[in-house]
């Protein structure tokens, strides 16, 4: 069952998108900039840098909803498209972001990753100066 992934870091970047809802952190209504690489996913907001990482537990080909988990808030559901790495199709890919997990689902093939919570900083260096 091993697979091998022939990834340059040039595909490495596999979602890459932005959703504007209230922060939790500075409760401000901001751009939360989220980014998912095979090896990690991250939401970011744009203003206060409040950051969520998240790290890969399963990958898999599931069903719609499989992964799907009551959240401590409103979940998002967006939906991206971005390059498979099990049916090498670029297609539409749902996201589906709560606070303690992140999947990415394939439509085409139904390929899932599940990312789980892993830890939160202020990623306060990384923003420009606000004054
Ligand atoms: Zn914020
Ligand atoms: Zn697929």
């Amino acid at each position: 069952m091993s697979r091998t992934y022939p990834l340059s870091p040039m595909s490495d970047r596999f979602i890459f998108t932005r959703y504007r809802t209230d922060c939790y952190h500075c409760k401000e209504n901001a751009d939360q900039i989220i980014k998912a690489v095979p090896y990690q996913a991250q939401v970011a907001c744009d203003n206060c840098g409040a950051t969520r990482v998240y790290i890969p537990r399963i990958e898999d080909v599931s069903k719609e909803g499989t992964f799907t988990k009551i959240g401590c808030y409103d979940l998002w559901q967006l939906v991206e498209t971005a390059p498979c790495r099990n049916c090498h199709l670029t297609g539409l890919h749902d996201l589906t972001i709560g606070c303690r997990h992140f999947t990415v689902r394939c439509r085409n093939c139904g390929f899932t990753h599940f990312y789980k919570f892993d830890l939160e900083y202020i990623a306060k260096d990384e923003l420009k100066d606000q004054t």
